[in-house]
């Protein structure tokens, strides 16, 4: 569970990442081409056309990437492949820009060291801005111009050579510190807004379940109710009531106790689960009354299930203190009415049907009637 969480929080840095590299598209090519013209100050201009050449393909390379990553919507499983990929297309283009020092600084010329370190400089300094969020993206990103850096004065030898390394040195360590504050910083409100969203959730799941069962509980079954009882209206669509009522639970609750009567209630709300169907709305309406609504559900498979739900409760075995209880219970049909009929004239028409089942000696299924205004026409 805790490795799940942290592969959300790293598949979020890689989003991170991406975001802040994607402005490259803007940044990069102008960049690139200012660059190779003024390299052309020391190497042949077809070299400085050349390297600005591929370095814009390493540019479309890794936008490309990014753009791809985007569109897959990875989940955090694909964290790794992902952090792969972007890693070796960036690290084409960071390594494009610290070869310069192989193929265009001259050792011993002034101009040529200060525009070499001037450029890394920059790219380090752009590097932890942009790169914070991944950690191992911001090492990786890092590698080639901290080479760059500090590798070209050292040609030299000179005393003021080895101070401008040393430079280097304190540059990239105290922009690394920085890098990595941000990115601890960044870490914590992804954790935080992760945490938040999966209270916001148990929240939601809360207010929308019953406590003991885990079944909906009572306002939500009220709010499905009457949103599919107008959906039924508006296309016309049939819809089915089961209203559902232990029997004699009274009499379980005193002969075992209350947190016996629990179990019976908590075993009965798995029956129901597995028998009634995914997009049915079950509820525990309260104490040990329970209700299924049933979308595009006509009376014969309503009541067919009604029946299936009564048999396999009955057959329901719960072992309490040495003694096997076997609950029973009556189910009162009702299916509304296309006039579009209200939720609580629909629900009362079913425990009336619920309560003639009791009357007609409990453990069965009575279908209430249509409602009168309907008979009468
Ligand atoms: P009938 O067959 O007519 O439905 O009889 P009954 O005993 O099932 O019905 P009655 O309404 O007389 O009793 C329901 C009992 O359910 C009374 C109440 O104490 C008990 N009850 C209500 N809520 C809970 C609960 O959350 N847990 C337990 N264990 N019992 C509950
Ligand atoms: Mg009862
Ligand atoms: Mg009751």
């Amino acid at each position: 569970m805790q490795d799940a969480h942290g592969a959300d929080v790293r598949l979020h840095q890689l989003k991170l990442y991406v975001d802040n590299h994607l402005h490259d598209r803007y940044l990069a090519p102008p960049w690139t081409v200012v660059v190779a013209v003024l390299l052309t100050a020391w190497v042949p201009v077809w070299q400085a056309a050349l390297w600005a050449g591929l370095e814009l393909l390493a540019i479309a390379v890794y936008i490309a990437v990014y753009f791809r990553f985007r569109q897959a919507s990875p989940e955090a499983q694909s964290n790794g492949h992902w952090t792969r990929r972007i890693a070796l297309a960036h690290g084409v283009h960071m390594a494009m820009w610290s070869s310069i020092v192989v193929w265009a600084y001259v050792p011993g010329n002034a101009s040529s060291l200060m525009f070499a370190m001037l450029v890394h400089v920059g790219l380090i300094s752009l590097t932890v801005v942009m790169s914070n969020p991944h950690r191992q993206l911001l090492f990786s990103d890092l590698l080639a111009p901290t080479v760059a850096l500090v590798g070209p004065p050292l040609h030299d030898g000179t005393l003021f050579s080895l101070g401008l390394t040393a430079l280097g040195v304190f540059y990239i360590a105290l922009m690394l510190m920085v890098g990595l504050k941000i990115h601890a910083s960044t870490t914590e409100t992804l954790v935080l807004r992760q945490r938040n969203d999966a209270l916001i959730r148990e929240l939601e799941q809360q207010v929308r379940r019953d406590g003991l069962t885990g079944l909906s509980n009572r306002a939500h079954f009220i709010a499905t109710g009457r949103f599919e009882l107008e959906r039924a209206a508006r296309y016309r669509h049939p819809l089915a009531l089961l209203m559902l009522d232990i029997d004699h639970f009274k009499r379980i609750n005193d002969s075992y106790g209350h947190l016996a009567g629990d179990e019976v209630l908590k075993a009965v709300s798995r029956v129901f689960e597995d028998v009634v169907r995914a997009n049915d709305c079950l509820a525990r309406l309260g104490g040990e009354e329970f209700a299924v609504l049933m979308p595009e559900t006509a009376l014969d498979p309503a009541s067919a299930a009604a029946e299936r739900l009564r048999v396999a409760v009955s057959r329901l075995r719960c072992e309490l203190q040495e003694s096997v209880v076997t609950p029973t219970m009556s189910v009162g049909v009702a299916i509304a009415d296309e006039g579009g009929e209200s939720l609580s004239s629909l629900m009362r028409r079913g425990d009336l049907a619920m309560y003639e089942a009791k009357a007609q000696g409990r453990n069965c299924v009575v279908v209430a009637p249509a409602p009168a205004a309907r008979l009468v026409a």
